[in-house]
Parts: C-alpha cells; sequence; structure tokens
C-alpha cells in the first residue's frame, strides 16, 4: 500500500484523514504549527516547517512516501509551490486537494484586492468600523490605517495587541453559523469585512450576513498556485487514490 502523507491545515485534510483510517489506510498528517492547540486528529501528526521544497523532497524519500496530497489553506502558496517541487524531485505523486473559491452573487458588495496594503486602500480615509477575519500574522498592515475601529477574530490571542487606537478581539475557531454572524455583525455595527476567499461553508456565514446586512466586503483574492491534479473535496480526493490504486492491499 502506498504511503501517503497529506499536507494540512484545512478541514478537508482532516476529513480525508479521517476517510482513510476508515479504510484502514494510516496517512501522516503534516501541520505548520500555526495554531497552539490544532483539533484533534484522527491519524499520527508531524508538526513545523520542512526547511523549504528540497527539504520536503528529502522527506519524502526519507520516508518512503508515494503519494503527497497538498490539502493546505489556498492562501498557504509557498507550501503549495514546495509541494509541486519537491513532488517533482523526488518522484512522488502529488495530488492538490483545493476548496473552491466563493463567487459573488447578487447583492453582495465585493471589492478583490491583491494584498492588505490594497485592502486598506479600499477601506477609504473615513472612518469605519471593520470586521478583520484574517489570520494573526496578516494583521499588521492595518496599523497604517489607525483611523478605523477594528474587530478582529482570531484562534489564537494576537500577541502583541495590534497597535491601533480601536480595536476589539473575539476568540473563536469556525464554523461560524450564518444567523449568529449576522447578529454579530449587527450587534457590533460593523461598516466593512475584510477576509480572504477561503471557500466552503464554515466561514461563509459572515458573507451571506455581509449581503442581507448591505454591507461591503474586501476580499483578499486569492494567490496564484501551481498546476496539479487537482479534486474539491475529500470524497472525490479519496475516489481519487482509490483509482490511482493507492489504496489497494486492504
Ligand atoms: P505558507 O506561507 O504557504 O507556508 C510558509 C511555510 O510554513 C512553508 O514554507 C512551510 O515551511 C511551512 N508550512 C506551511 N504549511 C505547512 C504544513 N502543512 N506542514 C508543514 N509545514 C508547513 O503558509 P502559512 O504560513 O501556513 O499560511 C499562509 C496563509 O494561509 C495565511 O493567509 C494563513 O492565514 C492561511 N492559513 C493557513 C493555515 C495553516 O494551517 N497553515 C490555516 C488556515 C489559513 P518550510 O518551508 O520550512 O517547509
Amino acid at each position: 500500500m502506498a504511503r501517503i502523507l497529506i499536507l494540512g491545515g484545512t478541514t478537508e485534510a482532516r476529513e480525508l484523514a479521517e476517510l482513510l483510517a476508515a479504510r484502514g489506510v494510516t496517512a501522516t498528517l503534516s501541520l505548520a504549527g500555526r495554531t497552539i492547540s490544532p483539533v484533534a486528529m484522527p491519524v499520527p501528526v508531524r508538526v513545523g516547517g520542512f526547511g523549504g521544497a528540497a527539504g520536503l523532497a528529502a522527506h519524502l524519500r526519507e520516508q518512503g512516501i508515494a503519494i503527497l496530497v497538498d490539502a493546505t489553506h489556498p492562501y498557504a502558496a509557498a507550501m503549495s509551490s514546495h509541494a509541486a517541487e519537491a513532488a517533482a524531485m523526488a518522484g512522488v505523486t502529488l495530488l492538490a486537494l483545493r476548496r473552491p473559491a466563493w463567487q459573488p452573487v447578487a447583492g453582495d458588495d465585493w471589492t478583490e484586492v491583491p494584498d492588505a496594503h490594497a485592502a486598506i486602500a479600499a477601506l477609504g480615509e473615513a472612518s469605519c468600523r471593520v470586521f478583520l477575519a484574517l489570520g494573526r500574522q496578516e494583521l499588521l498592515p492595518f496599523i497604517e490605517a489607525p483611523q478605523h475601529a477594528y474587530l478582529i477574530r482570531s484562534v489564537d490571542p494576537v500577541e502583541p495587541p495590534l497597535a491601533v487606537p480601536n480595536a476589539g478581539y473575539i476568540l473563536a475557531r469556525g464554523p461560524f453559523e450564518a444567523a449568529a454572524e449576522l447578529a454579530l455583525l449587527r450587534d457590533e455595527r460593523i461598516e466593512a469585512i475584510v477576509c480572504k476567499n477561503s471557500g466552503g461553508s464554515a466561514t461563509y456565514g459572515k458573507i451571506s450576513a455581509a449581503r442581507a446586512l448591505g454591507i461591503r466586503v474586501v476580499m483578499l483574492r486569492r494567490p496564484m498556485l501551481p498546476q496539479a491534479t487537482e479534486v474539491a473535496t475529500a470524497g472525490d480526493a479519496l475516489a481519487w487514490l482509490d483509482h490511482a490504486g493507492a489504496l489497494r492491499g486492504v
């Protein structure tokens, strides 16, 4: 049976590990180590970087990995590019499990921007109440726009806090229900959301709530990812692995 390494950090990575475990296949899941207490995983987990594409290629060879599943977050562009390079270097099959992006629908008010600096420009000069639904590492640029009042939601505390005069913090881990998101945005009198196009249902509640409340969304565009054989769901990945013969011997 082929040895499988899943590059994770997403719900889909965990779901695929669960599906494989249910088939009696033990894959290893790799996490970047960004969250202090990650959700429990049903398979062996390794944590931390590999040391670039060359480090990952060496790991693939040492561990006798035959199939690498890149199920990282759609914004983890560096890791996806290392995965593609390392798979080529080590002669390992690569499968990318990529959650489709959300598409705007009637009633949405989205401004798509390439990065946080462009998001700040899109927010404008006039002070407004902004919900920042970004990773802890992506908040720093917003000190350039201290005129806004920020509500920041993250899994782990933002340390040190953002150096702006008006910021509130919520510690929470998704999934987030649309009704609760609507209540939050309304109660906090939010006027703009800055977020990533994560796709999937777990964090879509704020997008549908913004539509219902007429709140504008400044959406960080997805980064370019390397070409790879691609599937959209954990179930599709399992079917692909099955078809590729990776689950044979079970
Ligand atoms: P990144 O910028 O693509 O990766 C930076 C480095 O982190 C990689 O070069 C690699 O280090 C290490 N790394 C990333 N994913 C890894 C994994 N699954 N296993 C082992 N090492 C890994 O990705 P990022 O810094 O994690 O995040 C970039 C964006 O994705 C941010 O917008 C973030 O909010 C979002 N995001 C990430 C996660 C996550 O779990 N990583 C979850 C949700 C959202 P080496 O070069 O040393 O191998």
